[in-house]
């Protein structure tokens, strides 16, 4: 398992390459969860050039693009964020 990180004008990113396949890591900021989220490179990079997250990554729920904006996942982000 090899890991590269990406820099973006949103930051860095850590990505993990499978075979063919990418990964961007996260680690929860909140439980310290670690996710891994299936990408491309082409994503990252519509993402990374300013586009919206859903427009950029239109296959990952809302808990997913979630990590990208504020780096808490869902569990989290209801708890922190939403009334119950
Ligand atoms: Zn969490």
């Amino acid at each position: 398992m090899a890991f590269e990180l990406y820099d973006g004008p949103r930051g860095t990113i850590k990505l993990i390459k499978k075979e063919d396949k990418r990964y961007v890591e996260f680690t929860c900021k909140q439980c310290q969860d670690v996710i891994h989220v299936p990408v491309t490179l082409t994503q990252l990079n519509t993402w990374a050039a300013g586009a919206m997250i859903q427009h950029a990554f239109p296959e990952l729920s809302a808990d997913v693009r979630e990590l990208f904006i504020s780096g808490i996942c869902g569990p989290c982000f209801d708890k922190l964020f939403r009334e119950v």
